[in-house]
């Protein structure tokens, strides 16, 4: 079982696919955060339900593990109708989506997980199901090839990425709501790990559960899974009760250390420091170095690393930064010392840069 790391976005099996189903908030006024995107959808469910018509698609994008699953199913709760769930991966040809779209009934929600999957003739078949609730169908080849137009009932359409980027524009602007999952703060992840550790009736002290939520990352699904591994160690190597000592101790033997990192983490620094002397690096360089996938690296590993300041990025590939060097206790030697502050006087202005493009 792959569990070398902790931050993998992938659920690690049936067992926490329960476990996550049962901690996921079912209305709108359970969730946790006060983001405007949860108002925004407060009042798109207010305005569809007075007119009467089904919710407008929504596109969401973030990294894993931040709620776009959950907010999916309380849209449809919300709404009253049933929910499908698919992803594009699992959609190779037009007919693997004909079926569910005929299936869905007036108002059904159609969850569609890695959206930026989708095999350009699946996305193309999908543009009239969006806009005008129908689909055109070919049957037959050659000679005989006909189209079918085949009328769908108005649905929902919550699509989730992890890169906005790789969406098409044709299909981005058939969406009337794109909101972007930010990482949570450490007060709501404090809510989150309390909340999930009453139903599960569990023995805590605070300070223990205030530490789970500043080492998860910004991300509930982490929360959830560290109190799960936790809770585990507690009730084998204690009495079950979460205190700051087992807690501590808990989270050392899987690896997670003071800022969240996980061994993936520092493997990912430690190798740029060690290979490629800090970087400049590409990250398919780094990928094939580290044998992991690059999907990985670019979903869950960079995005917490910038975000926290530990790495850079410039156009030449990612740098270790000085702040990286000092959390793994490693010395900077003059001559990259002397590198990484000529390339923090290019950083910013990259970085901007880099946004930009991937906006674009
Ligand atoms: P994603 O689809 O973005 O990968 P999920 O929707 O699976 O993420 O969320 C992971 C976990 O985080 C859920 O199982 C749930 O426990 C928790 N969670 C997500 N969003 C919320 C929320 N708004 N309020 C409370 N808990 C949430």
């Amino acid at each position: 079982m792959a569990r070398e790391s902790i931050i993998n976005p992938n659920s690690e099996g049936m067992d926490e696919e329960q476990f996550n189903r049962s901690l996921r908030p079912q209305r709108l006024d359970e969730c946790i955060g006060s983001s405007a995107l949860l108002e925004r959808i407060r009042i798109a469910l207010i305005a569809a339900r007075q007119r009467n018509e089904p919710m407008e698609h929504i596109l969401l994008h973030g990294p894993p593990g931040l709620g776009k699953t959950t907010l999916a199913h309380v849209i449809a709760n919300e709404l009253n109708t049933n929910i499908r769930v698919t992803s594009g991966p699992a959609l190779a040809r037009p007919g693997d989506l004909m079926g569910i779209l005929t299936n869905l009934e007036r108002a059904d929600v159609l969850f569609i997980d890695e959206i930026h999957r989708l095999p350009v003739a699946v996305e193309e078949f999908l543009y009239p199901a969006m806009e005008d609730f129908k689909v055109d169908f070919t049957v037959d080849s050659g000679p005989h090839a006909r189209t079918i137009n085949i009328p769908l009932k108005p649905f929902t359409l919550i699509g989730a990425t992890t890169r906005a980027g790789l969406i098409s524009a044709p299909m981005h602007s058939r969406f009337g709501i794109v909101d972007h999952l930010d990482y949570w703060s450490e007060e709501d992840l404090y809510l989150r790990v309390v909340r999930s550790a009453e139903m599960l009736n569990l023995q805590y002290d605070e300070q223990a559960l205030r530490i789970i939520a500043r080492r998860a990352r910004g991300t509930p699904r982490i929360a959830n899974r560290l109190l799960r591994r936790i809770r585990d160690y507690a009730q084998v190597m204690a009495d079950g009760k979460l205190t700051v000592g087992i807690v501590e101790k808990a989270l050392e033997l899987e690896g997670v250390d003071e800022l969240g990192l996980d061994n993936l983490d520092r493997k990912f620094l430690r190798t740029l420091i060690d290979v490629y002397n800090g970087g400049p690096a590409g990250i398919e360089t780094i990928a094939a170095t580290l044998g992991e996938s690059r999907d990985t690296l670019e979903d869950v590993v960079e995005p917490f690393l910038l975000r926290i300041g530990l790495l850079a990025r410039t156009r030449q590939g990612r740098i270790v930064t000085e702040r990286a060097y000092q959390h793994l206790k490693i010395k900077l030697s003059r001559s990259t010392a002397k590198k990484l502050t000529e390339s923090s006087l290019f950083e910013s202005q990259d970085n901007n840069n880099i946004d930009e493009q991937n906006e674009s």
